[in-house]
């Protein structure tokens, strides 16, 4: 084994590693990035619906299982920007009132031991660095900010924009989506994004998606004192004797182990590979994982509740970018419901290939062909809730265990009523309500995968919280147990909301960055050096 010191270690270099990486980059400090995966390849298969999405070509090959035993493989993603290479974009900010305590049909979402307003200049600050295209003042519940999105929305193709219409004279307030991509609409010749049909799902060919590896990481490592390591798999972390330092980070690489070590080491290798990390790292002074003394790592695991709800319609729909309007009108309840149902909005357009896999209920009188072409491809996403029993644990061989029950169901069965309802209210000008066919669930079980969504949106399993009885990191996601020890991942999670998580995780690494900045005693100059260049860079590209 060969040792080799650095101030700060970023296991993983997704939504949090990589975000955390792009601000502390500026610092000067000898900074190690390991990423157990490599870059995406760039070939014509990133946009091969076959091969992403019918074949999972970019999947890993590992497998987990649930808590029967039975095998899981999981759709998630090991490379250099983490699931950010090929997630939808969609960067919302939480409600104001996700930070506090919420009551569901279903039981009690947790507060946060943060409020909105302590992450709202990092949500701007995330805003600006993922370039995000939204409009302000449209969506019903969003919570305030303090300056507008850096680029105006995505703009909705034609029957995107019916659509809207339609439900905006039933009363709803439909709003365009926050997508984090870099398309300049008003110089289409100059704009890097070129609006594609494969976006959500698939990786970006061109670029042009704002993902974590774009952003931050090939940002990152042009400071010379940082070094990024791929192909680079963390088995365990390893202690001092006292139990309170992460001494030695171990590596295999190129089939043998290698240590590190650092002053900080910042876990981010998402919530359930994060919470496998510090149980795979139990040792004497941590005999049930590292930073386990409250017992919580692994435990409270969610991914929301989600939904592919196709509403097949007499006229085509031949949008290209499909993942442009939100409704969030549901989302704290209704007057027959009064508890939170979550929110409504899209996917990128599905095609015919990429609907065999998922083998939907035929409309009547409808090919498969012919219900892509008709189809609206929407996304219903309810908060799960945190239950204990929900959790990642590992097998005597060290394998991922995954077991979860699905909580709060009704809510997204109310969801989806809403959505019904609202669809019948449609009227197209040709054939009237008629022209609307039915919604038909298109299922998100290939073969005997676990859904998609199931670890899409993984969070929760390493909260933080005031009490290290009951969380495992305190409020700036340091570990309550270790003290050079960080989550900056999905995992810190109290509760998952019912919007995306992409962007909350990334604020929250920039909130932590500045915190690490403190403590690592660099000046705060080189953070508002930084700040500036955020912005600059979202201009500049
Ligand atoms: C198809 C798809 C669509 C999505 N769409 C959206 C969307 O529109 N909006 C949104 O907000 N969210 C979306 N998501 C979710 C979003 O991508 C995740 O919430 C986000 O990427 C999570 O960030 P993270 O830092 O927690 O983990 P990740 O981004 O998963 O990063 C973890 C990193 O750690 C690495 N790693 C894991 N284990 C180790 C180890 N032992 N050693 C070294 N490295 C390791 C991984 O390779 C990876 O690079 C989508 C996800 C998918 C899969
Ligand atoms: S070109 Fe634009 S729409 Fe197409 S994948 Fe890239 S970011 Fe998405």
């Amino acid at each position: 084994m060969s040792d080799n010191r650095y101030d700060v270690i970023i296991i993983g270099t997704g939504a949090g590693g990589g975000t955390i990486a792009y601000h502390l980059a500026p610092s000067g400090k000898r900074i190690l990035i390991l990423e157990r995966g490599d870059y995406v390849p760039r070939e014509k298969a990133n946009w091969d619906p076959q091969a992403v999405n019918v074949d999972a070509h970019y999947n890993t090959k590992e497998s987990w299982l649930d808590r029967d035993g039975k095998e899981l493989h999981p759709h998630t993603n090991y490379y250099v920007g983490g699931n950010t290479k090929f997630y939808g974009a969609a960067l919302f900010r939480l409600r104001k009132e996700d930070f506090g305590e919420l009551r569901h049909h279903g039981g009690i979402s947790p507060a946060w031991p943060i409020c909105y307003d302590d992450l709202e200049p990092y949500y701007t600050r995330a805003e600006n660095l993922y370039h995000v295209h939204g409009n302000r003042g449209e969506d019903p519940t969003e919570p305030p900010a303090n300056s507008p999105y850096p680029w105006p929305a995505v703009s909705h193709e034609p029957r995107i924009q019916q659509l809207s219409d339609d439900f905006a004279r039933s009363g709803l307030k439909p709003f365009h989506v926050p997508v984090g991509v870099m398309l300049d609409e008003k110089s289409p010749h100059q704009s890097r994004c070129i609006r594609c049909n494969t976006c959500d799902g698939f990786a970006c060919l061109v670029g042009a998606k704002s993902d974590a590896q774009v952003v931050c990481i090939d940002e990152a490592i042009k400071h010379s004192n940082v070094t990024l390591l791929t192909n680079s798999p963390v088995k365990r972390l390893e202690t001092d004797s006292s139990g309170r330092e992460v001494r030695r980070v171990v590596v295999e690489r190129d089939g043998s182990l290698e240590s590190y070590s650092a002053d900080v080491v910042v876990v981010s290798c998402g919530a359930i590979n994060s919470a496998a990390l510090l149980l795979r790292s139990a040792n004497d002074k941590h005999p049930r994982g590292l930073a386990n003394s409250s017992d919580v790592v692994g435990r409270h695991y969610m991914g929301h509740t989600n939904s592919v709800m196709m509403a097949i319609s007499k006229c085509p729909n031949p949008t290209i970018f499909q993942k442009t309007l939100g409704v969030n009108d549901y989302y704290f309840g209704a007057e027959d419901f009064n508890y939170p149902m979550g929110h409504i909005s899209f996917v990128g357009k599905l095609d015919a290939i990429t609907l065999k896999a998922g083998a939907p209920a035929l409309a009547p009188n409808f090919t498969l062909e012919l219900m892509a072409k008709h189809s609206l491809d929407f996304w219903l996403t309810s908060e799960d809730l945190p239950d204990p029993s929900n959790r990642v644990t590992i097998d005597r061989d060290g394998r991922i265990v995954l077991a979860y029950t699905p909580n709060n169901l009704e809510a997204h069965e109310r969801l989806k009523g809403k959505l019904k309802q609202a669809m019948k209210q449609t009227n197209c000008t040709m054939h009237g309500q008629e022209c609307h066919q039915g919604l038909f669930g298109r299922n998100l079980y290939v073969g005997q995968r676990i859904p998609l969504a199931g670890v899409a949106h993984q969070n929760g399993t390493i909260r933080f919280g005031h009490d290290p009885r009951t969380s495992v990191l305190d409020p700036n996601c340091k570990a309550h147990d270790v003290d050079n020890l960080y989550v900056v991942d999905g995992s810190f999670f109290p509760s998952s909301a019912a919007v995306n998580p992409a962007l909350t995780i990334m604020a929250n690494a920039l909130r932590v960055g500045d915190h690490l900045m403190k403590r690592l005693g660099v000046s705060s100059q080189g953070n508002e050096r930084s700040l500036r260049s955020d912005r600059e860079l979202a201009v500049s590209r």
